[in-house]
This record gives C-alpha cells, structure tokens and sequence, in this order.
C-alpha cells in the first residue's frame, strides 16, 4: 500500500511564489508515490476576518490553481475542508487533548495575533489543533509544507503521540517534509519575515497571477543588502532570497546561478530574474483558464466523498476509544 500525503493551502488573498516552491511544487512530485490529499482549508482562513464573497470565490479560485500547478485529479483526492465535517468535529476532541501552553508557544499565533492576546480570536489559538486534525483524520505519513509550518507539524506529532498513549493506538504519528531550498521564500520587501499571502503590502509578495509588468516592477522595487556582490550568503538575506527565487525558477544550481551573475550589478540580476519568473509562470497561467466552474465542483464533489469516507473511519474509532457513543449509533 502506498504510503500518504496530507497537505493544504488557505484560500485567502492570493497564492505566491513562496506557496508554490514551498508547498504546492512538492505536491506535484510527490502525488505519484504516495496517495495523496490536497485540501483548500477554508475553516482556516476564517481564523481572521473574511469578506464571505471574497471568500467563496477564492474557495474555487484555489482549486483551479491546484490543478493549474500540475495536481491530477485522477491520481489525487482535491477536496474543501469544510464538505467534510469530520475535521471540525476531531478538531473538537484534540482541543481536548491539546494543552493551553503548549498552543501558547505557537509562534504564528502571535503574529498573527500581533502580540494582542485579549484581541486575538479564540480560533487563530486553536488554529494549530485544527491543523492536526486535517493530518491525522488521514492517517497521513507526509506532510509537504513550508519552513513556517514546522511548529505546528511537532505539535501535530505531539497530539497524535498524546492521543494514541493515553487511549491506545490510534493515529500515525506524521513526518514533515520541508524542501532543503524554497521553503521560506522571503518578502521582497521586508527580507526579514517570509512572503505571506496576508501581507497588507502587495509589493512583498509575486503572485502566481500576476502579469509580466507587475513582476517586473515589483522585482525593480525589491530591497537588496548593501555590497555588490550576488552570491549565496546567508548574512545578505535579500540577495540570497533574490539568488534562491531565481534559481528554483531556472532549475540551476548554485555555482551556475552565481556564475551568471559575477560581475554583474543589482539592475541586471533583478531584469534577469523577473525575466526568469515571467517565463516559468506562463504555461501555469495558461493552464489556470482551463477550468470552469462546473469541472472544479465536480473534481470537489468526488474529492469531498473520497476523503469523507476515510476521515468517518478514523472518527468512528476515535469515539469508540474515548467512550464517546449516541443513541443513533
Ligand atoms: P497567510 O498569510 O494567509 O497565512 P500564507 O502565504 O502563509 O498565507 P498558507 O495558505 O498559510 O499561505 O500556506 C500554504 C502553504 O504555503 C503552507 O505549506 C506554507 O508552509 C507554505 N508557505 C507559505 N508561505 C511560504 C513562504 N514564504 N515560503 C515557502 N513556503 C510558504
Ligand atoms: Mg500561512
């Protein structure tokens, strides 16, 4: 039996290249070895103030981008969090399980909680414990996600260790699977934090829609690191950010992304790179017209029955160890 892969993205705002290399692109070359689940989390985006128009229409935008990155439908289960009740309800039980210091060290609630935990919505707490609900309702052996989703994934494992000692085996205990390059794609902007699809400025981030002219003027307006050298140094974390981008894009490796530039000034690296990134998101944004509404809903529907019938099994066993039992089962 093939191992599987649980992965998923929010669909708020608009996905980035930081997305792409750091989850949706291992996706794609994963989905052949393991069976795989790629959620649209949508009980996730609502963890922070969403406009409901907005969002429904991202819920379908994001499964277009998915299939446009290159997931099959036919070899993959695409599905929206929220057909499939399950991950609400052992969302339930793990906040049951979960501890309230360990969801207090969750270094992603305090951003984006900005620091204001009086403010801050009881559903960005518990974010994290929904998060481990996905993985493990699945029985997930892999989860293919960014650098910033680390913590959560030891959380995840720490729940699901939890779980299985005090109330007997019961779920598999996940590993993460987090690139060596590409898995913490920075803002173009401010080096210093990752690019996020939250970012209330547009010019930190390269959106997988964005048209050739954007690109170049977001990559003219990228900060850079004092010096004039463009090699890989980790103490320039701006042209390192620059230097990875491009070479992700270009499929080079590190000695030829750095040859090709020797030499060469700030203006050039930034034309060759949005150069590169316009080049590499064509065939994507060709492909992401591919699919009406209708295609996408039907791919959903069969998505949202396929992993319901698994989420239900791994529920059902989940209450039985807990003594959790109705009247109508
Ligand atoms: P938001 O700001 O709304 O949280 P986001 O950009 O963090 O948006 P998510 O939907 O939360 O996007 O994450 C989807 C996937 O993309 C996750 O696996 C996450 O780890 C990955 N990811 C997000 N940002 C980056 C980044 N800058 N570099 C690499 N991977 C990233
Ligand atoms: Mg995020």
């Amino acid at each position: 039996m093939k191992k599987r892969i649980f992965s998923g993205a929010q669909p708020t705002g608009n996905l980035h290249i930081g997305n792409y290399l750091g989850a949706l692109k291992n996706w794609v070359s994963l989905q052949n070895e393991f069976e795989s689940f790629f959620c649209i989390v949508n009980l996730h985006a609502i963890t922070l103030p969403q406009d409901p128009k907005i969002l429904k229409q991202k819920t379908l935008d994001l499964a277009r981008i998915y299939l446009a990155s290159g997931i099959d439908p036919q070899i993959s289960t695409v599905f929206i969090q929220s057909d499939v009740s399950e991950h609400a309800e052992l969302a339930w039980i793990l906040s049951c399980v979960s501890r309230m210091g360990e969801l207090e060290r969750m270094t992603q609630f305090k951003d984006k909680g900005k620091g204001n935990a009086e403010r801050a919505g009881v559903g960005l707490f518990t974010y994290p414990v929904l998060m481990a609900s996905d993985i493990l309702l699945y029985q997930t052996n892999l989860v293919p996600v960014g650098q910033d989703q680390k913590q959560h994934l030891e959380l995840t494992r720490d729940l699901a260790e939890r779980f299985n000692r005090d109330f007997g085996e019961t779920f598999t205990v996940p590993d993460p699977f987090i690139p060596p390059v590409g898995a913490n794609i920075l803002s173009l902007q401010e080096p210093t934090k990752k690019m996020s699809k939250s970012d209330s400025n547009q010019n930190g981030s390269i959106f997988l829609l964005d048209d050739a002219d954007t690109i170049t003027k977001k990559m003219k307006k990228a900060v850079t690191d004092s010096g004039t050298e463009i090699t890989f140094d980790d103490a320039r974390p701006a042209i390192k950010n620059l230097l990875t981008i491009y070479q992700l894009m270009t499929s080079k490796t590190t000695e030829e992304c750095e040859a090709n530039f020797a030499g060469k000034g700030y203006g050039h690296f930034k034309t060759e790179i949005a150069e590169a990134v316009v080049e590499f998101l064509k065939p994507f944004q060709q492909r992401v017209k591919d699919y009406s509404d209708e295609d996408l809903k039907n791919i959903l529907k069969t998505g949202a029955n396929k992993a319901k019938t698994i989420a239900r099994e791994t529920l059902k066993d989940v209450y039985e160890k807990m003594g959790i039992v109705g009247a109508l089962n």
